[in-house]
């Protein structure tokens, strides 16, 4: 690729300086951030788009897979704190159906109730949001983060932290810093990148059952009428009667982080929608008066840059439910590996109420000083990262790397530094399930 030499070497302004700076407001950063504000110290929030919520909510992605043991979420308590306060933005209706049960927690959601509990326990805790602000930049000085440089409609301008989360999902902020990464499965794809839909005026009374529109799915590909490498159509009953969620389009081997593959992801899963909108509307009783409620306003991402940390877990961790002394977080989801390059998803459960736990050492990257990992971006392989990704332990272990930080912004220490128990016993102190 042709490069031109382009250098930005000018003043620009220093907006703010705190405690904590966490980047990126989806499950992990608000983890993150409400748990270090809860610590008592300053915390900030910068994201690029106008709200937090991440995947959940401009990924559409909205059923919360379970991680329960015994029938109890593992996931507490900034994650079951953001379940219960989205109640208040459920109708009677919804509520009388689906009574909230914090043992439960999870489920379907609704991304719009999904943002506003998310923006009020981080205006409820104390942090400060800032949002319409993309990560850009790093300055940095003697191996240290000094400030992150953010674009925004005013143009540049940094923000200077003592210790600094990434929780861009994609390691943003580790990459610009000198972190090393891992990318994909051994061939360097990852996981597909999919667009979320749903759709209203179903009759949901005459909707054949899953192997039923999964046999008109398989017709309407052998007769060319559409073109998606997934190997059966995944979809989602929702709270409101006549919606169905859709996580189904399949979009491989193009990359998350690279703008122009991204756009190209973009354009495939709406083509995709397009072809399954046309489908069910022809062929699967109960949808002939269906139309389009929602769709995704960002493609979305289940995988991309894995960030080397001090400890490195792999999938073996997860075959013998491993437990260790500085586990920050228990998960009990499966591995669920949707074909990087095709058709097929691979799934393998743990036995019943076993579960395995995430080190601490996973969260602090290499080659860093003030930084820690709060999002799915953290130090596992391919595999094991299939199984940590969804929301309820990413939230989980954003809210130990929120800990970890408040502890070296009290301590004076580099997150390195923390005994990985000591972290697992302050998070047990506030709430979390270890
Ligand atoms: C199609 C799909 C289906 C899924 N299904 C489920 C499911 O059913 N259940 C489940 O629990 N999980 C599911 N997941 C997984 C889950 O949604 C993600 O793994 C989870 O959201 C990761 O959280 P995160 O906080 O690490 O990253 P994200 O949710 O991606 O949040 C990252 C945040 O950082 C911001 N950001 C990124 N870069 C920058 C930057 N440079 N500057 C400023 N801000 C930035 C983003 O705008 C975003 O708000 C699914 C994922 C996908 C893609």
């Amino acid at each position: 690729m042709e490069t031109m030499k382009y250098e930005v070497n000018r003043e620009i302004p220093v907006t703010a300086e705190t405690d904590v700076l966490v980047i990126g407001g989806g499950p992990g950063g608000i983890g993150a951030a409400v748990m270090a504000a809860r610590q008592g110290v300053k915390t900030m929030l910068a994201e690029r788009f106008g709200c937090p919520g991440g995947m959940a909510v401009f990924g559409e992605v909205t059923p919360f897979m379970p991680s329960h043991v015994k029938n109890r979420a593992l996931d507490r308590p900034v994650y079951v704190d953001w379940c219960r306060r989205m109640q208040a933005y459920r109708s009677d209706d919804v509520r009388r159906k689906f009574p909230f049960d914090e043992e439960q927690a999870g489920g379907m959601i609704c991304k719009d109730e999904a943002m506003l509990a998310m923006e009020d326990l981080l205006l409820e805790s104390g942090v400060t949001p800032l949002y319409h602000h993309t990560l850009t930049d790093v300055i940095m000085k003697d191996g240290w983060i000094d400030a992150a440089v953010f674009h925004s409609k005013s143009g540049l301008s940094a923000i200077r932290a003592k210790i600094f989360i990434d929780s861009t999902g994609d390691g943003d902020l580790a990459v610009l810093a000198g972190c090393p990464f891992e990318f994909g499965n051994a061939d360097g794809f990852c996981q597909p990148m999919t667009t979320c839909f749903k759709l209203s005026g179903v009759d949901r009374s005459r909707m054949p059952d899953r192997a039923g529109i999964n046999e008109l799915y398989d017709k309407a590909k052998a007769a060319g009428e559409i073109r998606c490498p997934r190997e059966n159509v995944l979809w989602f009953l929702t709270p409101e009667e006549d919606v169905i969620h859709f996580n189904t389009t399949r979009i491989i081997k193009l990359s998350g982080v690279r703008g122009d593959e991204l756009s190209q992801a973009e354009i495939e899963g709406r083509r995709q929608i397009r072809q399954f909108l046309s489908f069910l509307k022809k062929h699967v009783p109960g949808f002939e008066q269906a139309r389009i409620h929602s769709i995704a306003l960002h493609v979305g991402i289940r995988e991309s840059r894995r960030i080397r940390g001090l400890v490195y877990q792999t999938a073996d961790d997860f075959r013998r439910a491993a437990k260790f002394p500085d586990g920050i977080a228990k998960v009990r989801y499966c591995i669920d590996i949707h074909n990087p390059s095709g058709t097929g998803t691979t799934i393998l459960d743990l036995p019943p109420d076993e579960w395995y736990e995430i080190r601490y050492g996973a969260l602090v990257p290499l080659n860093s000083r003030n930084l820690l990992m709060g999002c799915r971006a953290i130090s596992v392989d391919h595999e094991l990262h299939s199984s940590s990704r969804v929301m309820p332990p990413v939230c989980s272990v954003g809210q130990a790397a929120g800990m970890a930080a408040s502890l070296c912004v009290k301590k004076d220490c580099e997150p390195a530094a923390l005994d990985g128990a000591e972290v697992r016993k302050h998070l047990a102190e506030a709430g979390a399930w270890l």
